[in-house]
């Protein structure tokens, strides 16, 4: 018997720890009506701290991991020129990616109108928030004044870049700064390590983060947005089961059903924790598994967890038309494109920590005058959709990569099929 436990893999216990904690926890709230035993011991301390400690291991992960990992993936492509095509198309097919996610939730929006009937007129607020002037700045804080404030407060596109820099020196300086090459080796293999020790964690810490959620979720507020939560629902459905297959079809001509098979583990992590930055270390290490190089996953990986988040563009896309047919305002195709081009720059200037989309969609409403209360409407049932669309966010950042890899040679096509293993400078860990 514990033999045969001990055969069951990481990412196997991680899908049961988390289909234990959501039954759990349904039945804490439905039929456990204990104040104290419920809320008190379980959801608030139990739960609570079994779910942000394994959290917070994750996230202690990430800066150190990133920034070594970058370091060490730039510095052993010494060609300037690769480097710049990697970024530019990943930048590129990043960008593209959540354009389209927005334009099919305003479709959905458009077609199953989610918002009629519910009728929440109200003044309509409008706010001088300029697009510009957010852009500006976004461009603007990509640049570290100081990188080690950056590193301490764990910004991820000033690491990135401060990182990538360091990478391109050492590749430049080879033998002179050998001992420096060799620390960042060497301390990122310690940090690989570390994630294989943080992860055997992860079953334990997915149930609680699961038991917590569901069991305090209220339902009652659920029914007047079921046809909200629905669209957002279809529209992820639509991005990660129809567009992210046909491109990784139509770019790399690989088995989309033999990637979700390998990555669903990625997903359910990342449905479980809602958010994607705490996902980068698995995520990295899972396509590593598929054949990715790191060398390209380093850099594509982190830099996706912060610019591309097409699940929180359509979770926006499907509010927007939301709002407008609660409070009756009519939108018209510059205020959809102005949607489409706000919510693509709010996807790049944010980090991928839970809930951090409804903050942006502030920006997205105040760019086309939608009220910003009807954000509060959304709010409670936020929670659910976060895990979902933080799913979809990890699988489009994994499907780039993919594409990217591919494109640069820095995929074994052999491992992903499964005739050859990968060659990990670390053990695997899911
Ligand atoms: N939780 C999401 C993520 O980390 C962001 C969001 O949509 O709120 O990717």
């Amino acid at each position: 018997m514990f033999e045969r436990l001990k055969q069951i893999s990481l990412g196997n216990w991680i899908l049961i720890g988390m289909i234990l904690g959501l039954f759990f926890g349904l039945f804490l709230n439905f039929y456990v009506h204990d104040h104290f035993i419920k809320n008190i011991v379980l959801m608030d301390n139990v739960f609570y701290l079994g779910g942000n400690a394994f959290i917070r291991l994750m996230k202690m992960l990430v800066v150190p991991l990133v920034f070594c990992s970058i370091v060490v993936g730039v510095s052993s492509i010494s060609d300037i020129r690769k480097i710049g095509t990697i970024g530019g198309r990943t930048i590129l097919i990043y960008i593209l990616t959540t354009a389209v996610a927005v334009t099919i939730a305003l479709s959905i929006g458009i077609l199953l109108k989610p918002g009629l009937g519910l009728n929440m007129a109200a003044a309509a607020q409008t706010s001088n928030v300029t697009i510009n002037q957010t852009m500006t700045d976004t461009i603007l804080n990509i640049i570290p004044e100081n990188p080690l404030n950056a590193l301490a407060n764990g910004d991820m596109l000033p690491v990135i870049i401060f990182g990538v820099i360091i990478g391109f020196i050492l590749a430049k300086l080879r033998e002179e700064t050998d001992v420096v090459n060799k620390f960042f080796e060497q301390s990122n293999k310690i940090m690989m390590a570390m994630t294989g020790i943080v992860m055997k964690f992860a079953p334990i810490g997915v149930f609680c983060l699961m038991a917590k959620t569901f069991g305090s979720l209220g339902f009652d507020g659920i029914l007047p947005l079921a046809k909200y939560v629905v669209c957002v629902l279809i529209g992820l459905g639509i991005q990660a089961f129809v567009v992210y297959p046909s491109l990784l079809v139509v770019f790399t001509r690989l088995n989309p059903v033999t990637f979700f098979r390998k990555f669903m583990s990625v997903m359910f992590f990342a449905f479980s924790s809602s958010t994607s930055n705490a996902t980068i270390p698995l995520n990295m290490n899972k396509l590593e598994d598929m054949g990715v190089s790191r060398d390209v996953s380093s850099f594509t990986i982190p830099l996706g967890a912060t610019i591309n988040m097409d699940g929180t563009a359509i979770m926006q896309g499907v509010a927007v038309m939301f709002a407008a047919q609660a409070y009756g305002i009519d939108l018209g195709t510059s205020a959809l494109l102005t949607v489409i081009f706000t919510a693509v720059m709010a996807s790049i200037g944010t980090a991928g920590v839970p809930s951090v989309g409804l903050v942006t969609l502030t920006m997205v409403f105040n760019s086309v005058g939608l009220p910003v209360q009807a954000i509060g409407v959304i709010f409670g049932i936020d929670h659910v959709l976060d895990m979902f669309r933080t799913a979809v966010n990890v699988t489009g950042d994994a499907i780039c990569t993919m594409i990217v890899a591919f494109k640069n040679k820095s995929f074994d096509v052999d491992v992903f099929k499964g005739r050859k293993k990968a060659e990990k400078k670390v053990e695997n860990l899911i």
